[in-house]
């Protein structure tokens, strides 16, 4: 058998590609800066050209095409991932085959409890898709005004409210998408049990574009809480943190988001706005940031103080502070998702998004303080994040009024000794973010060797000539 090396796609292919999307050609002007950066301009990509179908039935088309043409395709939804998925350096050149115009709602059911969303719906766009019908899309993250669906089931985006509603993954019912020949696997079914052979959804999802480009999902929708209560906490220690959400799950039991902060968060939001209002008097170590819903009539706020009385009378919590208006509930909300931002004004040396056990996470954090500043004792740690569902980001930066950059030569090892203190605690080097081109050294060093050789097993009968996402996930050299 003749294997199909991949290669940069010539002019004649170009041209053919944007023909059947009823284009002329490339764009002249060469492909736009924002299909080839990431978030935190940590990899500069570079791709021969963008096409953007309309609709499947053209997606399939460019696939099948790529496919015999040993073309490489990075499927593309928002562009805000966090680990290189979505831009390619190494390599022939590929296409970024951007999902961006597929817009559509195709239908809602609220007897369905149901959503069918195409891959490039804004993930804002769609929770307000479901609150038209009175309903509640709970996936929810900072980037949820530019990442869309598509990008989201690929990456089994995780998010401020897993706790309660489960991840990308948990809440998705079946997909539409296009395999490696250009076939397309309907699995658009309303279905809440359907027990015939393997689930391909649950393959493509978290797969990052190297198995299949979703161009359609159906969606979970549940009903919104009437009620919801938002809290500040200043806490002792982040295992006082976790002791205090058992706590509250005794009393409360519609915990949606339990966010955990270290003062450094609310010290790097100072720094770039000054006049922030902190809810919280004074600088605590660590605080946390919980929301909790309700149906009509649950009496959560009569409830919600009862749970924190008795969480300052057993010394769970020192101060705190619930909000009483939308506006303060915000004000919350934005501490905690601003942080990112923040982060990347200051300048990280290296970012971990991990996860260990809940009984580990207090461990875990200790190791990694320890193990950073065995290599310089004067580097500032930023960790943040879902800890109820086990998940830190614990980010790294040079001393104040220094710069990343002088702390290049060091950079591998400080991800080495996080990844190894996480290993240790038996955790996972990628929690919610993926492991696209970023992380594939980490999943060769840290993965289960069994489950590599199935991961790969899976991709070579799948994707045969390997168009799909090459390079990403695994390190397949493209
Ligand atoms: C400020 C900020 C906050 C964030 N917070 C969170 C958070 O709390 N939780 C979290 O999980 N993530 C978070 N992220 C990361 C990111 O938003 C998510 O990973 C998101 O799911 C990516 O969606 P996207 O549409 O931007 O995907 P893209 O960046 O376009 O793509 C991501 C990956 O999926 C592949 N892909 C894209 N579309 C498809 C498709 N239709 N079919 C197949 N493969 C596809 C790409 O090739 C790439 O590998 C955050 C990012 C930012 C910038």
């Amino acid at each position: 058998m003749l294997l199909l090396m991949l290669d940069s796609p010539s002019q004649s292919d170009l041209a053919f590609l944007h023909g059947l999307i009823g284009e002329p050609g490339p764009d002249p002007d060469g492909v736009p800066e924002r299909y080839l950066t990431e978030p935190r301009d940590r990899d500069h990509g570079r791709a021969a050209t963008v096409l953007r179908p309309r609709n499947t039935g053209e997606v399939a088309r460019i696939v099948a095409a790529c496919a015999e043409r040993g073309i490489g395709v990075i499927p593309w939804s928002g562009g805000t991932g966090l680990v290189g998925g979505q831009v390619s350096a190494e390599g022939p050149l590929k296409i970024v085959l951007s999902l961006e115009r597929m817009t559509r709602i195709r239908s809602i059911s609220p007897d369905d409890d149901a959503i069918v969303a195409e891959a490039g719906v804004v993930l804002s766009d769609l929770q307000a898709a479901a609150a038209s019908v009175g309903r509640l899309f709970p996936l929810a993250m900072a980037s949820q005004g530019s990442c869309c669906i598509g990008g989201n089931l690929a990456t089994n985006a995780g998010g401020v409210q897993v706790l309660r509603y489960g991840n990308a993954r948990d809440l998705c019912l079946g997909v539409e998408a296009v395999l490696a020949d250009g076939s397309i696997h309907h699995g658009l079914r309303l279905l809440r049990k359907d027990n015939t052979g393997y689930d391909l959804r649950h393959l493509l999802i978290g797969s990052e574009g190297t198995l299949g480009i979703i161009t359609a999902a159906v969606l979970k929708l549940f009903p919104c809480p009437a009620e919801v209560v938002t809290a500040m906490l200043a806490v002792p220690s982040p295992q006082a943190a976790l002791h205090l959400l058992q706590a509250m799950r005794a009393r409360l039991d519609g915990i949606t988001a339990f966010e955990l902060m270290a003062a450094r968060g609310p010290e790097f939001l100072r720094g770039v706005y000054p006049d922030i209002a902190d809810p919280l008097e004074g600088t605590p170590d660590w605080r946390v940031l919980v929301e909790v819903g309700g149906p009509l009539g649950s009496e959560l706020q009569v409830r919600a103080e009862a749970a924190l009385e008795a969480a300052f009378d057993a010394g769970l919590a020192t101060d705190g502070v619930l909000a009483s208006s939308e506006a303060q509930r915000a004000r919350m909300w934005w501490m905690r998702e601003t942080i990112p931002e923040a982060n990347r004004k200051v300048g990280a040396i290296s970012s971990h998004d991990v996860s260990v056990p809940l009984s580990r996470i207090a461990a875990f954090i200790e190791a990694g303080a320890r193990a950073v500043a065995a290599l310089d004792p004067h580097l500032r740690i930023n960790c943040f994040g879902h800890i109820g569902d086990g998940n830190l980001h614990y980010n790294v930066f040079p001393p104040e009024g220094r710069s990343k950059h002088d702390y290049e030569a060091i950079a591998a090892a400080v991800k080495a000794a996080i990844h190894d203190c996480v290993a240790e605690e038996g955790g996972s080097v990628s929690a919610e973010h993926g492991i696209g081109r970023a992380k594939t050294a980490d999943l060769m060093r840290y993965g289960d060797p069994a489950k590599l050789a199935t991961m790969r097993a899976i991709k070579t009968a799948l994707d045969p000539v390997g168009i799909l996402n090459p390079g990403a996930v695994l390190d397949t050299g493209g």
